[in-house]
């Protein structure tokens, strides 16, 4: 129905320009009157039709209704020319009627459709309608009352009709500037309107008698308008036509401006180029100008106050966190710079402290993210409360806090204001969803007046010293020294060396051989990582791999190791230096087992190198099972598959449960080199190295032991019948070349156990 109405409204239009432009061209068979008929019925049938099915405002339809009763009864009285004094006056009021139904139909219209912007919006319009206002006096009022020749209460009412249509205009502008959505209707009564109006100022030109403008020319409009009154009432949209339905998006802000500067500039134009007549011209002229003028000032001067309350707002906005309503980094740093600028005056050492929530992404992962900014806003409102006024909190990204105190003297009243904080949290926090308990790694940093230190760095400081809390277990405070800000510098030079370090072929494979104890053999190696860096420097592994693991760069460089330490193992085997079956154990990390491609990056390794799986150890430790331990058992059974066997590295030392050995698909322990450095001289760590091996010996897995020094511990571990064993007794881990000497000189030892401990 609604798709049926909305065509029809589009055919009104087609109809509008049709019985225009027939009447112009006089092309119409039809008499102008009965045009006028057909062009009053179809309206008002449309009215009823359009009421019936789009049920506008209740006001809007009442004056519309009105509206085209009386025109058409201004229609059958429509004698202006007429001598009769009695009909032109009646002919005259009809038509004012006309115009003030329409003022009030569009004041309802358009007071419901005010928006953001109603002050503006209205100045704009006044100043549009004052423009219009001061052009129809000078171009129709005016001269029509200077040569008029009717009875004065004619010209009266036939002035007010056309003055007022100043008030139409004002009034059609605000509806087109408002905010609320331009529909199809109010497009459709906006022309039907503007077409009226040129109809009365055709109408007008004519009375003036300056120009005479052909009826058939200037009856045009007004049929056109009472078919774009159809259109108007048609269309489904005219439902929302009084109410302040959807906003636009985009302000009719050009138009706005060329509409208003031209209703300024034309009037000055007119004034500068014609003389006033009489005085009450000049006097009409004077006044008129004067109001546009103030209204313009007027105009201004909200806008320049509008203008800078929004950037204000936006100043503001900037600056503040919108979840907390808390400074944010950007006003944080700026108060920090003034508390700084204003200790070099005092003995005031400024305080930052660098505030972080433990675990937040565990509380985001399992509460959800809502409850999550529940939590930063109670955080934020729990600083608020613990700390003194004078502190100034801010949160400058995610979970981190930062509070500035300028008033500290010395570093015990900084750490008496951590530990304010730290204490705060010792209640839990209400959320919606229930109570909850966090703790915050605080970073301590104070300004030092002998250092010269920037916002920037004291802010920077602090928050090295919270990730030394964090490092320390959470929950505490850490104090900002020197030291630290060395070792991150340190850190940070490995980690970017690191980047290239493969691509500059500064990283080697050592090995270490591992033998079995009883048949004097060496069955295997282990390939270890070593880092000559450009400079000469070579850093341990145990430095370098854990950062390599958190900057992901131990994926490539875990990758080449694999290739490189299979390629040494089958270079050695074919030139007959160790078994046929000798096996090669490569370290792992957890990083590496989480890459979706590992499996088939150990699969081409094998297939590269020619070395079957089966003569491949895969070493990882316990922490596989502590982050995602599902990704890394499924990474770890598909190797299995293909036969690739796993050993636990450093077993003992981390934090396997028993479950861990059923589920995962394992083969070897190698036993932590602490409990075998004890072995000798400590009857605990013997047990414990017999409960191990008999754990594993029942669990079917074979046992190495690491880190053998002294021929005590190998005999120890003979007589635990451990049988496999590597360590510096029997061999540091040495450079490829060197492997084939390394091993000759191993064999010729032959049986391990034969060697008696020294006395
Ligand atoms: P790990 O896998 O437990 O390797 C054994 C470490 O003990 C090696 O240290 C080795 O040189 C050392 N070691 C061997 N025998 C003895 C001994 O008798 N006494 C003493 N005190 N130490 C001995 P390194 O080469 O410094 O490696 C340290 C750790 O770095 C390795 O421990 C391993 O976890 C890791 N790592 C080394 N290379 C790689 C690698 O290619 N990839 C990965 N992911 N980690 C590696
Ligand atoms: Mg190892
Ligand atoms: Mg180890």
């Amino acid at each position: 129905m609604s798709k049926a109405v909305s065509r029809a409204a589009w055919a009104m239009t087609g109809l509008a320009v049709v019985a225009a432009g027939l009447h112009v061209a006089g092309l119409s068979a039809l008499s102008s009157d009965l045009i006028y008929m057909i062009s009053a019925v179809q309206v008002f049938i449309c009215a009823i039709v359009g009421v019936a099915i789009n049920r506008p405002d209740r006001r809007v339809w009442s004056a519309l209704v009105l509206l085209i009763v009386i025109l058409i009864a201004a229609q059958i009285f429509d004698n202006r020319d007429s001598r009769d004094v009695l009909t032109q006056a009646i002919s005259e009021t009809l038509f004012l009627g006309v115009q003030l139904i329409l003022v009030f139909g569009l004041v309802v219209t358009v007071q419901r459709r005010f928006g953001r912007d109603p002050v503006n919006v209205v100045f704009d319009s006044l100043i549009i309608g004052l423009g219009s206002w001061f052009l129809i006096w000078v171009v129709f009022l005016n001269p029509a009352r200077e040569i008029s020749s009717d009875v004065v209460s004619v010209t009266a009412i036939r002035g007010a009709t056309l003055a007022s249509s100043a008030i139409v205009i004002f009034l059609l502008a605000t509806l087109l500037f408002t905010d609320t959505e331009r529909t199809q209707a109010v497009w459709f009564a906006s022309s039907a309107i503007a077409c009226s109006l040129i109809g009365d100022f055709f109408y007008a030109t004519n009375q003036s008698g300056r120009y005479q403008i052909s009826d058939q020319f200037a009856n045009a409009p007004y049929i056109a308008s009472l078919f774009l009154v159809s259109a108007t009432i048609l269309h489904p949209s005219v439902a929302t036509i009084a109410s302040h339905s959807a906003r636009r998006l985009r302000q009719p802000l050009l138009s706005r401006l060329i509409l208003t500067t031209t209703s300024l500039v034309l009037p000055v134009v007119v004034l500068a180029l014609s003389n006033p007549t009489n005085d009450v011209d000049r006097t009409v002229r004077a006044v008129s100008i004067f109001v546009l003028a103030t209204a313009v000032t007027l105009r201004v001067v909200f806008a320049v106050r509008a203008n800078s309350v929004l950037q204000a707002q936006l100043i503001a906005s900037a600056q503040t966190d919108s979840l907390t309503s808390l400074p944010n980094r950007g006003l944080m740093i700026e108060h920090v710079a003034a508390a700084l600028e204003g200790a070099r005056f005092n003995d005031l050492t400024p305080t930052i402290l660098f505030i972080d929530v433990d675990r937040f992404k565990n509380i985001n992962d399992s509460l959800g993210h809502s409850a999550g900014d529940d939590v930063l806003v109670s955080v934020a409102q729990r600083l608020r409360v613990a700390l003194p006024e004078r502190c100034i909190v801010g949160r400058i990204s995610g979970d981190e806090f930062v509070v500035l105190d300028a008033k500290t003297r010395s570093q015990s009243d900084a750490v008496l204001l951590a530990d304010m904080v730290l204490e705060s949290f010792h209640e839990p926090l209400a959320l919606r969803q229930g109570d909850v308990f966090v703790s915050a790694s605080i970073g301590v940093a104070v300004f030092d007046r002998e250092i010269s230190t920037s916002a920037d760095d004291l802010l920077r400081n602090a928050d090295t010293a919270m990730y030394r809390a964090k490092d320390a277990g959470r929950n505490c405070v850490a104090i900002f020294d020197k030291s630290m800000r060395e070792r991150v510098n340190q850190r940070l030079a490995v980690e970017t060396a690191l980047y290239r370090a493969l691509e500059r072929r500064e990283l080697r494979l050592v090995h270490q051989p591992i033998i079995d104890i009883d048949l004097g053999d060496v069955i295997g190696f282990e390939a270890l990582m070593r880092w000559d860096m450009e400079d000469g420097t070579n850093i341990s592994p145990a430095e370098f791999i854990p950062i390599a693991e958190e900057t992901g760069t131990i994926v490539p460089i875990g990758a080449w190791a694999l290739l490189e330490a299979l390629t040494h193992l089958r270079s050695w085997i074919n030139q007959g230096i160790c078994r046929r079956d000798a096996t090669m154990s490569v370290n792992v990390s957890p990083r590496q087992l989480h890459d979706p491609n590992f499996v088939a990056v150990v699969n081409e390794a094998l297939m590269r190198s020619h070395m079957p799986a089966d003569q491949l150890w895969l070493e990882v430790t316990e922490g596989v099972m502590i982050t995602q331990p599902e990704q890394a058992l499924d990474t770890l059974r598909k190797l299995s598959e293909i036969g690739v066997r796993v050993a636990i590295d450093d077993f003992g030392t981390g934090y396997s449960s028993l479950s861990f050995l059923q589920r995962f698909p394992i083969h070897r322990l190698k036993i932590d080199r602490t409990f075998i450095n004890e072995l000798a001289s400590d009857v605990n760590a013997r047990s414990l190295v017999r409960t191990i091996i008999a754990m594993a010996n029942s669990l079917g897995l074979d046992v190495v032991a690491e880190g053998v020094e002294t021929v005590e511990q190998l005999h120890a571990l003979g007589d635990l019948r451990c049988s496999k064993a590597q360590g510096y007794l029997i061999s540091h881990p040495v450079t490829p070349e060197t492997m084939a000497s390394t091993v000759a000189g191993l064999d010729k030892i032959g049986k391990w156990p034969r060697l008696r401990p020294l006395k």
